[in-house]
């Protein structure tokens, strides 16, 4: 294990992509910054200054260890079917390409995921030595904190398990460079001075802890009966749900207009709950979803022998919503003599079961809802005017999920969450990158799409991994603008376009044979790859060998 090399960073480069135009930077799933190592200097200085040293190094350890969590996922990712070295490595390359230091590996031990763990690596020119003897001068202990905690946090996730790391020697003490040690925290006889720094427990996360907690108080004082039900906190929808809980106290019809799958039914729900009702019955209709000749029975009920088939008295909905709230999903799908008999039950307040000389009395608040416009329908014939009229008096817009954009992380949280218990599976979270696409979809099916969308994230991401792109969207979305990536030399390159669903019609369209379309393309990767076959092989999605053979078989 004396001499560690470190593969072609090609596969490193290709997970690096600047979008400019967009204003986006991307590490695989993950969005990145370009921000300037003084800037940053500054603000670790003013955060010793402000908290004190002791609490500033936990800051970082914790900011710095959650970047290397996040850069094990990428490893997981890229290299998983590599060898457990070759794989790990591609932390400290990481760290490289980052430009934290140069990192030379000085000793490396490692098994499986979960066993054995010893490193030893000297960083170069650390950027966070520099900062701090630029700041404070030599100290003397050891300073790179925020490295540390990546190094900590890249191997813990790596491994599975506390792989705690610390510096030997620091650069900002006089030596010449950085040296670093990781192992298994219980093998550290100081484990319990060191681990303190890696945790969330301190005076600095608990004044944040009382402080959220306080909000939370407050938000509950000022909405004291929001239902879990509904989420978001966006203008549009804070308002239509204040509209909704004012309704909610009187007897007033309410009306819920929307596009498909904005959640009406729930905000109906939502209005029952808030409302003196609320222990009676909420019952619900999708008039849509019912054959025009069985809807009057449905809603109003039926008398025994009043048609072929009726062989017993039975309720309809509205004596079943008696006391409570009646739900009518669609309403503008109610045929013409239903319309008629809604409007007598509306102003009269009692029903006629079918095949019955008898009215009863029912007391029941409807909440009606339609995503087609009523008024056309009514200009069009196939909708009462009188009835329109009526149903109106309240009408409560719910806005579509694309003009509140600002709700979707929440809602994703709460989802993911929902979903995750549902089918029995953690997971560590959303890729910022699939948070991007899901706030920049037009989601024509609104939030009942959205919440589609992540269920299916959830079943196929990995167990413990993030929600990515592609477990998203089939065929992943498209790359927008332009997109450049770093070549072999460190220069960006533009990317050529290449739209991941069109790409078979490309091919089709272009007439090219099979096997010469694959001559093409293991060709480019091995010029991608400056020559080097492993990492070309590493390109095209398979081992050496099985590369090998292929260039073997094209010369014979
Ligand atoms: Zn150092």
């Amino acid at each position: 294990m004396s001499s560690i090399h470190y593969p072609e960073s090609t596969d490193l480069r290709g997970l690096l992509k600047f979008a400019p135009e967009e204003g986006l930077i991307w590490l695989g799933e993950h969005r990145m910054l370009l921000l300037h190592a003084g800037a940053l200097s500054e603000l670790r200085k003013e955060l010793i200054a402000s908290v004190g040293q002791e609490q500033a190094r936990r800051i970082l350890t914790r900011m710095g260890f959650a970047s290397g969590m996040r850069d094990a996922e990428l490893s997981r990712r890229t290299r998983g079917s590599a060898d457990p070295a070759e794989a790990f490595v591609m932390g400290p390359q990481l760290h490289m390409l980052e430009g934290c230091a140069r990192v030379e590996p000085v000793r490396l031990e490692i098994d499986q995921p979960g066993c054995t763990f010893y490193g030893e690596f000297i960083w170069h020119h650390s950027w966070e030595a520099e900062a701090h003897v630029q700041a404070f001068g030599e100290v003397e202990n050891p300073v790179c904190w925020m490295m540390i905690g990546y190094a900590s946090g890249y191997t813990s996730a790596f491994m599975g398990r506390f792989i705690l790391f610390r510096e030997v020697e620091c650069a900002a003490t006089g030596v010449e460079h950085c040296r670093i040690v990781g192992k298994p925290v219980e093998e550290w006889p100081d484990a319990d001075q060191l681990r303190p720094y890696f945790e969330a427990d301190s005076i600095v996360g608990r004044l944040l802890e009382l402080r959220e907690e306080i909000e939370a108080m407050r938000r509950t004082i000022a909405c004291p009966r929001k239902t879990p039900d509904l989420i978001g906190n966006s203008a549009g929808f804070l308002h239509a749900y204040d509209l909704v809980a004012r309704a909610a106290v009187t007897n007033v019809s309410v009306l819920l207009l929307g596009e498909t799958g904005v959640g009406k039914e729930r905000f109906a729900r939502t209005l029952h709950e808030l409302s003196p009702r609320k222990d009676a019955a909420f019952v619900a209709v999708n008039c849509a979803a019912l054959p025009d000749e069985l809807i009057e029975s449905e809603l109003f009920g039926v008398e025994r022998g009043a048609f072929t088939g009726a062989h017993a008295s039975r309720a309809g909905k509205f004596e079943r919503a008696d006391g409570g709230t009646l739900f009518l999903d669609e309403v503008g799908e109610l045929p013409l003599s239903a319309q008629a008999k809604l409007l007598r039950v509306l102003q009269e307040g009692e029903i006629e079961r079918l095949g019955d000389e008898r009215t009863r009395k029912v007391n029941v608040r409807l909440v009606a809802a339609t995503n087609v416009d009523l008024l056309r329908a009514v200009n069009a014939g196939t909708f009462r005017r009188d009835l329109f009229y009526r149903l109106n008096v309240y009408p409560v817009t719910i806005p579509p999920l694309r003009e509140r954009v600002g709700d979707i992380p929440t809602l994703v949280e709460a989802m993911m969450r929902r979903f995750e218990t549902l089918h029995g599976k953690r997971l560590s979270g959303i890729s910022d990158k699939a948070m991007h696409a899901l706030k920049n979809h037009s989601w024509p099916g609104n939030v009942r799409e959205l919440e589609n969308v992540i269920e299916r994230g959830v079943i196929l991401a990995p167990l413990n991994g993030l929600v990515e792109v592609e477990h998203l969207f089939i065929g992943a979305a498209p790359e927008s603008g332009l997109q450049q990536q770093l070549n072999a030399s460190g220069s960006l390159d533009t990317m050529q376009q290449t739209n991941s669903i069109d790409l078979p019609d490309a091919v089709l369209d272009s007439g090219i044979e099979l096997d010469a379309f694959e001559q093409a393309l293991l060709n480019r990767a091995v010029e991608r790859a400056g020559g080097n076959l492993s990492a070309a092989a590493r390109l095209l999605g398979m081992t050496r060998p099985q590369l090998n053979y292929r260039l073997k078989k094209r010369l014979c």
